[in-house]
C-alpha cells in the first residue's frame, strides 16, 4: 500500500480475497503472516491477500497469533473470527493471548 492513499487502497482489488472476494482492508483482515506460514497457502509472497478464513482453509490448520508477523489483522476483525469458529478446534484462551500481545503495541488497528 506504499503509494496508494487510504480510499484508492479501499477499493483496490490487490486487498480483495483471492478466494472468497472479502475485501481484506474493509474487513480489517489486512495482516501479514510468517513466510512459511504464506508458503504453506500455495501462494507466492507477493501472490494476492486472503481473508483469515481462506488462508486457514488452504494452510488446513487454525492460525494463532504467533503465526503473524508485522502486521496484525485489527483486534475486532480477529475476535469476529475466532468467535465464528468457536466451539471447533480453537481454545477460548487465544483471544486473552491476542489482546495481551496487541497491548504491546502491535495492533494496527
Ligand atoms: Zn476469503
Amino acid at each position: 500500500m506504499d503509494d496508494l492513499d487510504e480510499d484508492e487502497a479501499r477499493y483496490y482489488p490487490r486487498f480483495f480475497c483471492l478466494d472468497c472476494r472479502t475485501d481484506t482492508c474493509e474487513s480489517g483482515e489486512y495482516y501479514m503472516v510468517a513466510d512459511n506460514v504464506w508458503a504453506a497457502s500455495g501462494l507466492a509472497p507477493n501472490g494476492g491477500m486472503l481473508c483469515l478464513v481462506c488462508l486457514e482453509r488452504r494452510i488446513g490448520r487454525p492460525l494463532t497469533s504467533e503465526d503473524f508477523a508485522a502486521l496484525w489483522p485489527t483486534a475486532s476483525a480477529w475476535e469476529r473470527h475466532i468467535t465464528a469458529r468457536a466451539g471447533s478446534a480453537d481454545p477460548p484462551e487465544q483471544l486473552e493471548i491476542w489482546q495481551a500481545n496487541t497491548k504491546e503495541g502491535l495492533s494496527n488497528a
